[in-house]
């Protein structure tokens, strides 16, 4: 079997396994968003227009940016981490942590800010999650973080935009 054919096959099993799962699936809007929250929805041309190609293709397509690209990496001060697609603040500096991975990481998001989802795309199910706003796609949080909650949320740099905090 070659490479090639195997990544078919795995692909296969995959969308198998997407469609049988998908009846338990949560629904994109879950429990889990906040219902102070009243929700954007924008047509694809707004969005279009609204951002540019490269959050577009993370915000709407689902996309990831090459890591070690968004100068959040490096981002230090104090703020908050908003969606560059509506603003709505995700996360808090405090809550940020070098994960060495190249992706802006975070253990905490602020609560009510993001919902999930489980994705397929890489095969194995993943927990995608996205601004509870806009629906903008952020990252994929995984259970390997640090203290005090084991999550590491590993979000597209070009998906948010840092305020900081006015002294
Ligand atoms: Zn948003």
């Amino acid at each position: 079997m070659t490479r090639r054919n195997l990544f078919s096959w795995l692909a296969a099993v995959g969308l198998a396994h997407k469609a049988q799962a998908a009846p338990q699936q949560t629904p994109a809007a879950a429990p889990a968003t906040n219902a102070a929250i009243t929700p954007l929805r924008l047509t694809d041309a707004q969005w279009r227009e609204r951002l540019t190609p490269q959050q577009y293709a993370v915000l709407r397509q689902e996309g990831t940016e090459r890591p070690g690209s968004s100068a959040l990496n490096g981002e230090k001060r104090k703020g908050q981490f908003v969606c560059a697609g509506c603003d709505l603040p995700l996360f808090h500096s405090q809550h940020k942590y070098e994960s060495g991975t190249g992706w802006p990481s975070f253990h905490t998001a602020i609560a009510g800010a993001v919902g999930t989802k489980t994705d397929f795309k890489l095969v194995l199910p993943r927990t995608e999650y996205h601004c509870a706003r806009c629906e903008g796609h952020q990252g994929h949080v995984f259970t390997d973080g640090p203290q005090p909650t084991g999550k590491r949320y590993c979000n597209n740099g070009v998906a948010l935009k840092f305020v900081p905090e006015v002294a």
